[in-house]
């Protein structure tokens, strides 16, 4: 277990009463007992805890993710690319990382180098990887991937046996350590589902194989949804991702045991009145039904509020404690809200707006912004772009473990 060391985040945070255009407030007290609980989860079924750090921390940092998640009892880390398992490292994390998304020609040497585990789901991808492990005068730890029905990475069925005979020729010239068989889930959002264990039955197989040519490595198949609703889908290692963010995968917010950790801010640019019939922002296609308080928030599509948020008329953010309408187009850099008539609202330039974030102020939640666009909470915590600063409450404040 690493040191734990300042949160790269924390500081960052102006006056609480002034705050910054725009940010994404991370509360790595909320990560802390997300990965508790969770960890607490794969535990009572002996499994090990890996959290997932893809995209930046779901958007949320990921270097502050994986330090928060470590201290709160994590194993071990995984992420996508090589170039996300590197940044790891530099920022000189050094527990266990897993990178399981590469091209045939990437730097495995420097992978290897740094101690990052890779995955691998085919012959051509495997031999790239011991060519990488050779260069680096080490073994690399290598976790295969089956394919058991996603169709999307991993090895399939007809094509295990060779990928398996590799890597065991390898474990045994020592060139790699055959350290787990893996899968991912298609539809483990959908509980109940037959494919669930259908996948699971393949898996058992792939595993079998392996097994059988004397080698006995770790097992992991369970992504956040399988954590929360199979317990006897934990195996060796569950990989926990959005519900580490406080999204839950099958629960309503309401009814979730997770915290969301990201609250969107911003702060109104300037406040007026216009005049009943005026239309607002590009293409008009709102107009006032009356004399109305508009607010101008400074966010737009460029900080991740998609455009289409407004298609329907139905965003809402909060604003002096009520909950507004964004009216007209969401533009590149900004949006409107109504606040309706005049004195109907206390609102004035420099107040704060949420966005989204935990359900508890009145606000929406990332679940709520999702449901209004047609998308999963996963893809608006992503889309948060990087012209929003994140910021960190000090610990005690909202960071406060409860
Ligand atoms: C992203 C990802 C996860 C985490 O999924 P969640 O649904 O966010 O928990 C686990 N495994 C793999 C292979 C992934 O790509």
């Amino acid at each position: 277990m690493p040191a734990i060391e300042p949160d790269p985040g924390a500081g960052a945070v102006a006056s609480p009463a002034a705050g910054p255009r725009a940010e994404a407030v991370i509360d790595t007290g909320a990560v802390r007992h997300n990965v508790r609980y969770l960890s607490g989860l794969a535990g009572g079924s002996g499994a090990a805890t890996m959290v997932v750090v893809k995209a930046d921390g779901y958007g949320h940092g990921a270097e502050r993710i994986a330090r928060a998640a470590l201290t709160a009892g994590a194993d071990r880390l995984g992420v996508a690319t090589l170039d996300e398992a590197l940044a790891l490292r530099a920022a000189g994390i050094d527990a266990p990382v897993l990178s399981w998304l590469h091209l045939p020609d990437e730097d495995f040497a420097a992978a290897v180098a740094a101690g990052v585990d890779l995955s691998v789901s085919s012959r051509e991808h495997l031999a790239a990887v011991l060519a990488g492990a050779r260069a680096a005068g080490r073994p690399v730890r290598l976790h295969l991937k089956a394919d058991t029905g996603l169709s999307r990475n991993g090895c399939p069925p007809g094509e295990w046996p060779g990928l398996v005979d590799d890597a065991v020729a390898a474990a045994v010239d020592g060139t790699a350590e055959l350290a787990a068989v893996w899968s991912h889930l298609a539809r483990a959002d959908e509980p109940g589902d037959p494919s669930i264990d259908a996948q699971a039955e393949r898996l058992r197989s792939a595993v079998a194989h392996v097994r059988g040519r004397g080698i006995t490595p770790l097992v992991h198949l369970a992504n956040s949804a399988a954590t929360l609703t199979r317990p006897d889908l934990h195996l060796d290692v569950v990989r926990a991702g959005i519900a580490v963010y406080g999204l839950d995968p099958v629960a309503r917010p309401q009814d979730s045991p997770l915290r969301p950790v990201m609250t969107v801010r911003g702060r109104i640019a300037l406040v007026k009145t216009v005049a009943a019939g005026e239309g607002v922002s590009y293409g008009h296609e709102w107009v006032a039904p009356g004399p109305r308080v508009l607010a101008l928030v400074p966010l737009g599509y460029a900080d991740g509020v998609p455009r289409r948020s407004n298609d329907r008329g139905r965003m809402r953010v909060l604003v002096a404690g009520a909950d507004r309408p964004v009216v007209g187009r969401v533009c590149m850099d900004q949006f409107v809200v109504d606040c309706g008539a005049p004195g109907e609202l206390g609102v004035a330039a420099g107040d704060q707006v949420e966005l989204f974030g935990t359900g508890t102020t009145g606000g929406p939640t990332a679940q709520e912004w999702a449901d209004e666009l047609g998308t999963i909470h996963y893809e608006i915590v992503t889309g948060i772009s990087g012209r929003v600063r994140r910021t960190v409450p000090p610990t005690g404040a909202d960071g406060r473990d409860r």
